[in-house]
């Protein structure tokens, strides 16, 4: 039910829109909406509709869930809300209190005068989910703001806070106070129709005229990203505003309509509405009793290392004091450089106020010993990756922390039941897996060890949420979800490489074709040979792929980045030492070693070949993870690569992805490849399902 008010004495009806927890407008509420503002129509002792959200919010738009469903001859959406309210008589006032955001917005755009709270935020993110705004957004928005500015705000997909938006004209009146909007919209009533349908759309480029339309069209259009970067829809979007321009209203409408359809049913849409809902499920763990999270008013760090001060930045930025422990005294003085260096970025960048930002620096403390950790609710572990030194950490850490203190480790692949047998509460000892760099990054895997009790994964997983990760919980296996997947996927890069595929070629097909942030060597040069070499040896030594290049390299000096030669070099001139430069050593040394070793030499690799063989042992690996429960969705696993590793969200993650090109495709090139399928990927390629069916009924089951 809408929450009508229908008291209107003063010919002002104010209709409500409730619909917790966002005012989604989803068929069914728009449904009802639209009787109301009939019923309103209808009214003749009424002059003017206030639209108001309930609960702090005005209304966070279309129900994501309604574009996979098939509307029917029946349905109404909140295009026939809007359109109701363009052809009524009455004036109407959006009274907006919190979020009006994508199809919110659109409803807001349709009345004839807008006000807002402080608190208002406004926009159109569509984008993000690689469509365009559907409901008008995209006609009503140039006719109000000018194309230009419009485009910009739709483009980013970012929202207009309300000071900034009543400068631009969106909001007519900004009110303090959410109990002031109402009535503050309701003092529009008798003011005359408004309706920005009516109005003619400019550029909004100074000092180019109508005339100069098809420039700025072009313009636009060459400053997309390509669709490997998530351009797809922002072309369409750009047509639609053409549209606006170019068109009388309904006809733009009609055209946006269009447009919609076509990005609704793409494929990039379908993925990032995956990763969307991939999100939402993340806290869902199945069969974890409800319990209530601790609460974590102060932590600590251990290890004041690269990971080490990059979480404490986080645990500061969150508002959580932290207090770092670091034995060394020069890692000390390079922990307050990189802290107070990140905050003045802050405040260069106008994000935080010198104040806030000395406030948050001062709020991580250095120690050198664990003595003051004696209040702290829970510590984050980030030395050096060795069992014993862990070992001897967890101990000390048990002593002399309080009982309830939680004890998490950053490490990349040790055993944390391991590391928890070191302390006599191993039910308050988890893995808060952090990517590099910790403050940057946004994936947190949560390790789940055997003793792991239901309220430390519970607090692991909130503490996750306040430290604003993308939290994704794991089982303990080595390397965990990411570098588990990793190791497979470097080791066929490297498998290629040894082929005489060159590395660049390899990047840029990963890269620069597919979509990855980095190329697989590129990472590999990031994180460095060295730890690459350590973790293969500390697994029994075998090479990653065929010939033990990894460890040459490292013989030489080439650990990465960081010495300026890894597997590629790098220059100092050449972007900020960052960019890779091919090797011509590294390629010969890849064909000394392949020779060697009887790796025959390839000339007939293709693109096609070189991404499938880098993407499939994702595919491989994550099944496996899936089968044995380390991975609880294949979502999770989506998730973990789109925000630890870059792959290209518009593809969904690895999983989506396989799903994408079948399953019984992929596993036709495992076996062509002379790979071996796990058995989940094999039993759903028999059965002609997807992963994401498979695992819906396995959850089901
Ligand atoms: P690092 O060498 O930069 O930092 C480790 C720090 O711990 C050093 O400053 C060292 O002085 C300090 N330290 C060692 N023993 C200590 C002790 N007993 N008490 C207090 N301080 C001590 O290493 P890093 O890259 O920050 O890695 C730390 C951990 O994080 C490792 O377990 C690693 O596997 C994991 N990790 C690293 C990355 C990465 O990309 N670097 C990513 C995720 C996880």
């Amino acid at each position: 039910m809408n929450g009508s008010n229908g008291a209107h004495a003063d010919g002002v009806q104010v209709i409500t829109l409730d619909n917790p927890p966002v005012n989604a407008l989803s068929f069914a509420y728009s449904a009802s909406l639209l009787r109301e503002i009939e019923a309103a129509e209808a009214n003749p002792a009424l002059t003017t509709v206030v639209i108001a959200g309930a609960g702090g919010i005005f209304s966070g738009g279309a129900d994501v869930n309604d574009f996979a469903t098939e509307p029917t001859p029946e349905t109404k959406t909140v295009r026939d809300v809007i359109a109701a309210i363009e052809r009524g008589t009455k004036t109407y006032v959006a009274a907006i209190d919190g979020n009006a955001l994508g199809g919110g917005f659109e409803l807001a755009l349709a009345c004839d005068y807008r006000v807002g709270t402080a608190k208002a935020k406004l926009g159109l993110p569509e984008i993000k989910l690689g469509l365009l705004p559907g409901a008008g957004g995209t006609q009503r928005l140039p006719r109000l703001l000018g194309a230009n500015d419009a485009l910009q705000l739709m483009l980013k997909g970012e929202t207009v806070k309300a000071a900034d938006a009543k400068a631009k004209g969106i909001l007519d009146e900004v009110v303090e106070g959410s109990a002031n909007v109402v009535d503050a919209a309701k003092a529009y009533a008798g003011k005359p129709r408004n309706r920005i349908a009516e109005r003619q759309a400019q550029l909004g480029v100074q000092g180019l005229g109508l005339f100069a339309t098809p420039f700025v069209v072009a313009q636009a259009h060459k400053m997309v990203p390509p669709e490997t970067n998530g351009g797809f829809a922002a072309h369409k979007l750009i047509d639609a505003v053409q549209a606006a321009i170019e068109l009388p209203f309904e006809r733009g409408l009609a055209r946006e309509a269009r447009l919609f359809e076509e990005l609704v049913r793409s494929a990039p849409s379908a993925a990032l509405r995956h990763v969307f809902f991939g999100e939402r499920e993340l806290s869902k763990i199945p069969g974890l009793p409800k319990t209530e999270p601790l609460a974590i008013a102060k932590a600590a760090v251990i290890g004041g290392g690269t990971m080490g001060t990059g979480i404490a930045i986080t645990f500061a930025e969150a508002g959580i004091p932290v207090i770092v422990v670091e034995t060394k005294s020069e890692a000390v003085e390079k922990a307050r450089e990189t802290v107070f260096g990140m905050f003045k970025y802050q405040v260069d960048k106008g994000r935080l106020t010198q104040e806030e930002a000395w406030t948050r620096a001062n709020s991580i403390t250095f120690e050198e010993a664990y003595e003051e950790l004696g209040d702290v609710d829970v510590v984050v572990e980030a030395v050096f990756e060795s069992m014993p030194v862990k070992k001897e950490v967890f101990g000390k850490l048990d002593a002399l922390t309080k009982p309830s203190c939680i004890l998490a480790s950053n490490t990349s692949t040790l055993d944390i039941d391991e590391i928890a047998s070191a302390t006599r509460r191993p039910d308050k000892v988890l893995g808060l897996h952090f990517f590099a760099p910790a403050n940057i990054m946004k994936l947190l895997e949560i390790v789940r060890g055997k003793a792991t009790s239901a309220e430390t994964l519970t607090t692991g997983i909130a503490l996750g949420k306040k430290l604003r990760k993308v939290g994704v919980v794991s089982g303990n296996a080595f390397g965990f979800i990411g570098n588990r997947m990793l190791f497979d996927y470097e080791a066929q890069a490297v498998e290629l490489a040894e082929e005489g595929v060159p590395l660049e070629r390899i990047d840029k097909v990963i890269k620069r074709d597919f979509g990855m942030a980095m190329g697989p060597f590129a990472v590999a040069d990031l994180s460095g040979l060295d730890v690459y070499h350590f973790i293969s040896q500390s697994q029994g030594g075998a090479p990653l792929g065929r010939v033990p290049i990894i460890a040459k390299l490292v013989e030489q000096g080439r650990l990465g980045q960081k010495t300026m030669k890894g597997f590629f070099d790098y220059d100092k001139s050449v972007g900020k030492g960052r960019e890779p430069i091919a090797s011509p050593d590294v390629a010969a040394l890849f064909r000394e070693l392949a020779v060697a070793a009887g790796v025959p030499q390839r000339a007939d690799v293709t693109d096609d070949e070189i991404l499938a063989r880098c993407i499939y042992p994702l595919v491989n690996t994550g099944a496996e993870l899936l089968r044995t429960g380390i991975a609880l969705r294949p979502g999770d696993i989506d998730l973990v690569w789109i925000y630890g590793y870059g792959f290209p969200p518009h593809h969904g993650g690895p999983m989506w992805y396989a799903d994408e090109i079948g399953v019984r495709n992929v596993v036709a090139a495992m076996e062509r490849f002379g790979w071996t399928p796990d058995p989940l990927l094999v039993e759903i390629a028999r059965s002609g399902g997807t992963i994401a069916n498979y695992s819906k009924e396995l959850a089901h089951a």
